[in-house]
């Protein structure tokens, strides 16, 4: 899918899996109550994260978590606007999430959204067929940002907006000895 003639402008990360938050829809707060689409992130603060290498996870059911060391990362360059919740029964593991917003374009990026509800105005599923493109009427201002997509990518009750990053903030991570995260392309 890499084509000559197309930049890459930013990298969405992905890392290793852990265990879900929630195993079934039935349990899973932050849903609607009529279709089960998950309409914000609540989080279950008795989650149990088994010790594993890396700084950067996403649960079964799509919840981002990270380490204390990414954190820190974060907060030393002074990236704004980003959630931290700190697992009460996972001490050093923190849910994660940017709240400034990536747009993505769909048409480009071939994103798929099906079965809109009338309940709560959400999709069944919301499902990119990757590579993501940047939305041209978006302008990044810096090379150096967090940011999350637009849209809450997956399934039912299992669905994130992902996150996407600077070129200079990927590097920064890398420098700084952030480890097991996938930098993934995001086009021009
Ligand atoms: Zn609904």
């Amino acid at each position: 899918m890499d084509k000559k003639n197309e930049k890459v402008i930013a990298k969405y990360l992905s890392g290793k899996d852990a265990e879900y938050m929630y195993e079934t829809c039935e349990e899973t707060p932050g849903t609607c109550p009529v279709c089960n689409n998950r309409l914000e992130d609540v989080i279950n603060m008795s989650y149990k994260i088994r010790k594993k290498k890396g700084d950067l996870f996403y649960t079964y059911d799509l919840f981002c978590i990270v380490t204390e060391t990414f954190k820190r990362f974060c907060e030393e360059n002074n990236y704004p606007d980003l959630t931290f919740i700190q697992i009460t029964t996972s001490p050093g593991f923190y849910y994660f999430m940017p709240e400034g917003i990536f747009k993505v374009d769909d048409v480009r990026s071939k994103v798929k959204f099906m079965n809109k509800r009338e309940c709560c105005d959400s999709y069944d599923e919301i499902i990119c067929s990757r590579p993501f493109y940047k939305s041209p009427d978006f302008i990044l201002q810096t090379d150096d940002f967090i940011l999350r997509t637009n849209h809450r990518f997956g399934s039912f009750q299992m669905k994130t907006q992902l996150v996407i990053i600077g070129l200079k903030t990927m590097r920064k991570m890398q420098d700084y000895g952030i480890k097991g995260i996938y930098f993934h392309n995001v086009y021009e």
